[in-house]
């Protein structure tokens, strides 16, 4: 298994609603939605990682 650099896919939860989302991880730490740049549906853009 290597590890890259880039961003790591993984599953996020919505801090606001609670909807789970496929979800990167950049390096610096950052979480954005796959498929939702803008966020979640309920217009919250910070998600919660299952897996840490
Ligand atoms: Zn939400």
């Amino acid at each position: 298994m290597s590890e890259q650099s880039a961003s790591t896919k993984t599953v996020g939860v919505c801090t606001h609603c609670g909807a789970f989302h496929a979800v990167c991880k950049r390096p610096d730490r950052s979480v954005y939605a796959i498929g939702s740049p803008q966020g979640c549906h309920c217009s919250e853009t910070e998600f919660r990682l299952l897996e840490e």
